[in-house]
């Protein structure tokens, strides 16, 4: 198997073969090109130790990323190459960290300590392809595999048995079935993982393109990470939840959104939020998250309040993905026979919201043609003006005033009348 390696890699690894070092491209990239698909970074493993990868490198800009670990990233033309000393774990002791690294000599051993096998591959130009796992034939069978005995694997690191499900997902290969069985025995302690780490493997799961396969078939996992989803995922809401899922952009915000619209509960009506704010995700996605999630956003597909409603609801950014949003539930409600009219629908709907914010259309309180003191001048105090103005915005929104200072002005004088005569 040849491969074309882009030029800076070529470089570093023929420049620590010249001083005397074996080297390799290693892990995703070389399971990347297997697949025939465009690898994004590269990772290079390699027998010199830290300080002999510094000197081989003297002179380029070099980031010391975690050389106690035999990490060095070396920048060649621009490009950021991370450079591992070959290494084995030692003893896992707390099913997270080795409680001690050693280097090793041979790159066999250093693939040996990687999770499956599509993933222990590594390659150079001199010896071609190292694959001592069956890592090629696993791509082409197309499955994930643990190196070794998965059961010890995700004893120790369970952070490999979420690693499982996001290749999974992303790759539409099926969890071969030892390592199934060992990733749904093992999957309490996930509790042992940081949430952080736990957050970023279930993001990059959801963002697979085929993550509700993954997600029927490991509820179990999923819960085991999230405990909050227990309800949801035994409820009739979930397989609604998974076609919407496969519908939902590939966006980590529209993602999110689409797993956990259908979890919040009269009791926990905030549960897409704590559930988000406890795996420690970014505040803005956690935010997003929660506007886009409540029912009554969903009040829109019956096709009651205006795209105008919306706008105010949530402003221009939240209202399009609101609406990317509304289109993935809507084609998961219906026959895939309604799928062209649903699109083109949404298409509509969303040239529509475009049409709107070219117009400056009125969907704040900013923007609304009277002001605070105008309802102070006309005689309203405290809590009464901000809940007037909001009354009036509600009607610009709805169309059943024009955005208009005379009209609106009009209409409080109308309502200060009414209020007098009792009405
Ligand atoms: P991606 O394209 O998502 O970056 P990747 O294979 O490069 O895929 P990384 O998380 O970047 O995945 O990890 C790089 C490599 O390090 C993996 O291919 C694997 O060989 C190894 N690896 C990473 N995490 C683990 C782990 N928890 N246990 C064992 N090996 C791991
Ligand atoms: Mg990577």
């Amino acid at each position: 198997m040849d491969f074309v390696l882009p030029a800076p890699v070529k470089e570093a690894l023929g420049r620590l073969e010249a001083a005397g070092y074996a080297a390799y491209a290693v892990g995703g990239c070389v399971r990347d090109h297997v697949l025939g698909m465009e690898p994004h970074d590269y990772d290079i493993c390699t027998s010199a130790a830290p300080q002999e990868m510094q000197k081989v490198f003297q002179g380029e800009r070099t980031i010391e990323t975690g050389i106690k670990h035999g990490t060095l990233t070396v920048l060649l033309s621009g490009m950021p190459l991370e450079i591992t000393t070959f290494r084995v774990d030692g003893e896992y002791l707390d099913g997270r960290h080795p409680s001690s690294v050693r280097f090793a000599d041979r790159v066999e051993d250093d693939l040996s300590r990687r999770d499956f096998t599509i993933n222990a591959m590594a390659y150079s130009p001199k010896t071609g392809l190292v694959d001592p796992f069956g890592g090629q034939a696993d791509c082409k069978r197309g499955v994930i595999r643990c190196v070794g005995e998965a059961e010890q694997r995700f004893g120790e690191d369970a952070l490999r048995i979420l690693r499982a499900l996001r290749f999974s997902a992303r790759l539409g290969f099926p969890i071969e079935e030892a390592t199934a069985r060992a990733a749904h025995a093992g999957r309490d302690m996930l509790q042992k993982i940081s949430r952080e780490r736990i957050a970023a493997e279930l993001t990059g799961t959801l963002m697979g393109a085929h993550c509700a396969q993954v997600l029927a078939d490991f509820p179990d996992v999923l819960c085991a990470a999230i405990p909050d989803l227990e309800a949801l995922t035994r409820s009739d809401r979930w397989p609604h939840t998974l076609r919407t899922l496969t519908f939902a952009p590939q966006d980590p915000t529209l993602r999110w959104a689409a797993l956990l619209m259908e979890a919040p509960r009269p009791d926990r009506f905030d549960l897409p939020y704590e559930i988000l704010q406890g795996l420690k995700m970014p505040t803005k996605l956690c935010e997003t998250v929660r506007k886009l999630t409540p029912i009554e956003n969903r009040s829109f597909r019956k096709g009651l309040p205006s795209i105008r409603w919306l706008l105010m609801r949530l402003g221009p950014e939240q209202a399009e993905q609101m609406l990317l949003l509304l289109e993935a539930d809507m084609l998961a409600l219906h026959p895939a026979s309604s799928e062209k009219a649903i699109r083109k629908e949404y298409r509509q709907n969303r040239e529509e919201l475009h049409r709107l914010l070219d117009e400056n259309v009125c969907y704040s309180l900013s923007q609304l043609a009277v002001n605070g003191q105008d309802m102070a001048k006309a005689g309203l105090r405290g809590p009464q003006i901000g809940q007037t103005l909001n009354r009036l915005l509600l009607q610009v929104v709805m169309n059943e005033l024009p955005n208009e200072r005379e009209a609106l002005l009009n209409a409080i004088h109308q309502e200060n009348e009414d209020n007098l005569r009792g009405l």
